[in-house]
């Protein structure tokens, strides 16, 4: 009886032995033809990512690794621009504010007819709350919203003359407005440069190594040290673009990334080029992107304009 019993676990140890190598062969062959898929500049970076760690990447080289990033994405994104529609810095300004909590597509969707009944700071400021509210319920948090946008059009109105202000130290004082909204108004609508430091951003220049802060003022100074002042402002752009399009919160599409050679996050999203090429959005994916009125270079390269809203 001990004799079968011996017998038996000798045959079970066999059988575990044999999957587990058939298992690993099949891995490995995965693992083969997935490099073989892969164009070479793809299988890369996994390697120089492994290598990473045991050689502390010096400070000229990561500047340099950032701006060739930054120069890549250039080529990728040429037609990158502010995805909020807006005709002067006042309706940037309320739009940037309007973009808390909910995508640049719905604000611009929402902000025609907010502007059309009230064009300026001064018509907005002396607006029904309820009528506002109205317009703005699509946003999302359409209450706080309105008190928002009136209360930062009343300070506009009253300290300084019904425009908006071209500093970032006046900018910072109107309620509601912080260093981001500060920044995306200044470098887009005064041209005067500044790095938007949104969730898109935090995330990829983490993922890229470029900072381990987490606090937005301090991404801000360490990212803005790694660059000329002269590129911040594309920069966000360039950033920004790559994290909606390409590089995404949940599962970034690595197998169909342009800058893959120059990530050591490599690999944390999918790999596999063809299943990659479907995580793609807006253009990069043949979808419409999130103004309704993007600008000509955008639909010269192929680029659509949104829908209205409720029409898509
Ligand atoms: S998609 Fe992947 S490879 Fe590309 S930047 Fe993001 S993490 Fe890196």
């Amino acid at each position: 009886m001990a004799a079968v019993k011996k017998t038996a676990t000798a045959k079970k140890a066999v059988a575990t032995k044999k999957a587990a190598a058939t298992k690993k062969a099949a891995a490995t062959k995965k693992a083969a033809a997935a490099n073989k898929a892969a164009p070479a500049e793809k299988a890369a970076p996994a390697k120089r990512a492994a290598a990473r760690p045991a050689k502390p990447e010096s400070r000229t080289a990561l500047v340099r690794r950032a701006r060739r990033i930054n120069r890549e994405l250039a080529e990728v994104y040429p037609y990158a621009h502010p995805e909020l529609d807006f005709e002067n810095p006042f309706q940037l300004l309320v739009a940037t504010v309007l973009s808390a909590q909910t995508t640049d597509l719905r604000v611009n969707q929402t902000t025609p007819a907010l502007f059309a009944k009230y064009p300026t700071p001064e018509d907005l400021a002396a607006a029904n709350p309820e009528e506002v509210e109205e317009i703005l319920r699509p946003c999302g948090f359409f209450r706080a919203k309105t008190r928002s946008v009136i209360g930062l059009s009343k300070a506009l109105t009253e300290q300084f003359g019904g425009e908006v202000p071209g500093r970032l130290e006046d900018l910072v004082k109107l309620p509601g407005v912080g260093r981001k909204t500060a920044f995306v108004v200044l470098g887009n609508a005064f041209g005067r440069p500044g790095i938007t430091v949104d969730t898109h951003f935090q995330r990829l220049v983490r993922r890229w190594k470029w900072t381990e802060q987490t606090d937005p003022d301090k991404i801000e100074a360490e990212i803005g040290a790694l660059f000329p002042k002269s590129d911040w402002t594309d920069l966000s752009h360039h950033v920004i673009w790559h994290g909606r399009r390409i590089c995404h919160a949940r599962r970034p599409a690595c197998g169909a990334c342009p800058i893959a050679p120059l990530c050591p996050a490599y690999g944390e999203g999918e790999t596999d080029p063809e299943k990659a090429k479907k995580l793609l959005k807006y253009e990069k994916g043949g979808f419409p992107g999130q103004r309704l009125k993007p600008p000509q270079a955008y639909l010269d390269a192929g680029g659509k304009a949104a829908p209205p809203l409720g029409a898509g």
